[in-house]
């Protein structure tokens, strides 16, 4: 688990992404974070990232996680990201690494069901439950064939069947930031970045809930 990737994409005088540490393991600690970062750069994305070795282990979903075990989303792995990365919602200024709006879409912890995560991790099968404020239940992240410069990269990120399986579309229904009960355009509107752009990656309003989700922690990355 390194961050030399992490800190070799970015420029820390121009983004307020977090420069990071990898953290001492504690081998007492049970409960690890998750996060899931919706993430509107060129592309919009979720960032998948669970906390692990003193780092966030990061898988790009195109998609985003879906409650349907009939649906498998394809999930990028990227480069470790340091622990801190978990609360940062703001915007990375365009030209920057990932240029663009990010906001805290789920926010819990997790608990390897693999017995060993290492060897789950190298054996490209690691089965784990979500303790999140919209995402529950029993998922696994299987690595798939990947071509050229993907090879060994490519994952699917799939919902097992369990009660907190549905069919219903979580990514629609639930758009707001857990932590700030903001849309991305409103994160990109207060934090002086692209609002045309960010708006692309926020549903239509008919067809999002109000705000069902309380801000656990009312806190805010990102810019201050
Ligand atoms: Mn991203």
């Amino acid at each position: 688990m390194s961050l030399a990737k992490y800190r070799e994409k970015r420029d820390f005088k121009s983004t307020s992404e977090p420069a990071g540490a990898v953290k001492a393991r504690n081998a007492g600690k049970r409960e690890l974070t998750f996060v899931v970062q919706k993430h509107r750069a060129t592309q919009l994305h979720y960032d998948f990232r669970l906390e692990f070795g003193g780092v966030l282990l990061s898988w790009a979903v195109p998609k985003g996680p879906c409650l349907d075990p009939s649906v498998k989303r394809l999930a990028m792995q990227v480069e470790d990201h340091p622990i801190d990365y978990a609360s940062f919602e703001g915007v990375i200024p365009e030209g920057q690494y990932g240029g663009g709006t990010v906001m805290v879409w789920d926010r819990g912890i997790w608990i390897a069901e693999s017995e060993d995560v290492e060897v789950a991790l190298k054996k490209g099968d690691l089965k784990f439950t979500l303790e999140g404020e919209k995402l529950h239940g029993s998922w696994v992240l299987v690595r798939t064939r990947g071509f050229g410069s993907k090879a060994g990269k490519s994952w699917l990120l799939i919902k097992h069947r369990d009660r907190f399986a549905s069919t219903s579309e979580i990514t629609v229904q639930e758009p707001r930031s857990v932590v700030s009960n903001r849309l991305l355009s409103e994160i990109a509107s207060e934090g002086g970045g692209d609002v045309a752009k960010a708006s692309t990656g926020d549903p239509p309003a008919r067809t999002r809930r109000k705000s069902k989700l309380k801000s656990t922690t009312g806190k805010r990355g990102g810019p201050r």
